[in-house]
């Protein structure tokens, strides 16, 4: 006979465990299930970056925000993109996942609440993190869940994957889940509600080609966002939508010349806020494609997302690496940088993404780039250093590139979030392309998509924070509702 709970959450992770564990807190019987062998999801990799406005934070430090504030930049920021409705719902309920952190104990880099222009800079200083990334939110979580484990309200399983959803038929409502268990057997599992909290499919190249207009996959994700949650809500009648809002992060490099997996901790310093570039970007024709200092992440990112193969050399030479401040260091880049001066000596190296030759013509070779065009294009480079007039506007010319040896090295449009995901209302159901509810059936964090509430940009912190913040604001009403 199956085990009847009131709910099941399928995935332990950044919205997971704050919604199976408000519903404990509820004093509902509640089933979370994770696939993976730990709790945390994309925690254990994320960057772990929050937004929300009228937080405590901001009160004792007297800056003056509103969630209505948060709702405009929000939406300025995704070009009115993301879905208003759901941007709205997020932003009223950001600063109380905040305050709630710091009363959990949140370690919180104590800089913060910052502007962070490595996306879109929000109008206030609204967005925070902790002293160690996406690690410091799942402290927090682990203790808030072991806490709601000892109560008895919530059972956990983990190294167990949902492969099915109970249903009579598409449409109807949702009874319960098959869940494959670490035996290999398939069980069926009924509850009153299914919330799916399963991430995004940024580990699943085969899947994100189909959903993401085809576009290149260079992940930063964890191998575990299989998208397994989005395809069986689909199956059960959910609409997917948002699969043309993908904009790649800029940029990273790919780990040991691995064919798709950036390494997110050590990205190049690019945002010229906080180092200005002595480089220049070339893509796999050998031209520039951007003014490298555009203020706008934005704007290189959507030019990133026409190149061909979403991938460009980072091109310089022998003086600019030994003058200009470190392109690879630690505390630049778009997550702070991990690079040590042995690994950066390695990468010189060994690394297959690391060119150097004596001449350019020969770094064009190296880089598999037509040698004509890459000398043509450093010629009309340093003719610009010369006039201080570029022809793609950047303003930032501090010296030619002349020096030999020259080097290059080559980067890509990274994956953290994946934009296609599962239609909902603001209930958070699961609903088809008419708006037509599948009956007990909710998601929440990236199965919604990262277009829902980023839009085809970025959105500072507008993945963790909803992820939290829905998540939980589940767990408190399922019971109600
Ligand atoms: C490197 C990196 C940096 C980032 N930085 C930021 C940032 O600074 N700010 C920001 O807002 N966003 C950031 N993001 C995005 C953000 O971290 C994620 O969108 C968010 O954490 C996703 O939360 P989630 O709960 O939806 O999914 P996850 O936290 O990934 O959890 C999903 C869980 O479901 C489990 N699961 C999946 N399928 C099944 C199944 N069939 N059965 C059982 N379990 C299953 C998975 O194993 C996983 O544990 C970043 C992402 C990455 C990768």
């Amino acid at each position: 006979m199956s085990t009847q709970y009131d709910v099941i959450v399928v995935g332990a992770g950044t919205a997971g465990i704050p919604c199976a564990a408000a519903v404990a807190a509820r004093g509902g019987r509640v089933l979370l299930v994770e696939q993976n062998d730990d709790v945390g999801g994309s925690l254990h990799l994320s960057a772990g970056q929050m937004s929300g406005a009228g937080t405590q934070l901001q009160k004792e430090r007297g800056i003056e925000d509103h969630p209505r504030l948060h709702f405009s930049d929000a939406m300025r920021i995704s070009k009115n993109t993301a879905d208003p409705q759901l941007v709205n719902l997020a932003v009223n309920l950001a600063p109380d996942v905040i305050d709630w952190l710091m009363v959990e104990g949140f370690a919180m880099d104590p800089e913060c609440p910052k502007i962070f222009y490595g996306h879109e800079a929000y109008s206030v200083a609204r967005t925070y993190w902790g002293v160690d990334g996406g690690i410091s939110i799942l402290e927090v979580l682990r203790r808030v869940l072991t806490r709601q484990l000892r109560r008895g309200r919530l059972e956990l399983r983990i190294n167990t994957s949902m492969v099915g959803l109970v249903q009579d038929s598409r449409y109807a409502p949702v009874t319960g889940v098959k869940l494959r268990g670490p035996d290999g057997k398939v069980q069926t599992v009924l509850a009153k509600n299914v919330v799916l909290t399963t991430g995004g499919y940024a580990g699943n190249g085969r899947l994100f080609s189909r959903l993401t207009d085809g576009h290149p996959l260079f992940s930063a994700g964890m191998p575990t966002s299989n998208g397994t949650g989005i395809l069986l809500g689909s199956a059960a009648g959910g609409a997917i939508r948002n699969g043309d809002k993908f904009l790649p992060t800029f940029a990273g490099i790919t780990i040991n010349g691995q064919s798709n997996r950036v390494d997110f901790y050590r990205m190049p310093s690019l945002t010229p806020q906080v180092r200005p570039p002595w480089e220049i970007f070339v893509n796999l024709h050998g031209r520039r494609f951007v003014a490298e200092d555009h203020p706008s992440v934005d704007e290189r990112e959507n030019r990133l997302l026409e190149q061909p193969e979403m991938s460009f050399w980072i091109v310089f030479d022998d003086r600019i690496l030994k003058e200009a401040p470190a392109l690879l260091g630690q505390g630049g880049g778009l997550a702070g940088g991990d690079w040590t001066p042995e690994a950066v000596r390695e990468a010189y190296a060994t690394h297959p993404s690391f060119k150097t030759a004596d001449t350019v013509a020969g770094l064009a070779e190296a880089c598999g780039l037509r040698a004509s065009a890459l000398t043509e294009t450093v010629a009309d480079y340093n003719n610009a250093v010369d006039s201080g007039t570029d022809s793609l506007g950047r303003k930032h010319l501090p010296a030619k590139i002349e020096t030999g040896p020259f080097h290059a090295i080559k980067a890509h449009g990274a994956v953290l979030k994946t934009p296609a995901g599962l239609s909902v209302n603001t209930d958070l159901q699961v609903v088809n392309r008419k708006g037509q509810v599948v009956p007990n059936l909710y998601a929440a964090g990236e199965a919604l998509g990262g277009g829902t509430l980023s839009g085809k940009s970025f959105v500072g912190g507008m993945s963790v924070t909803p992820a939290l913040a829905f998540g939980r604001y589940l767990g408190s009403n399922l019971l109600k509702w």
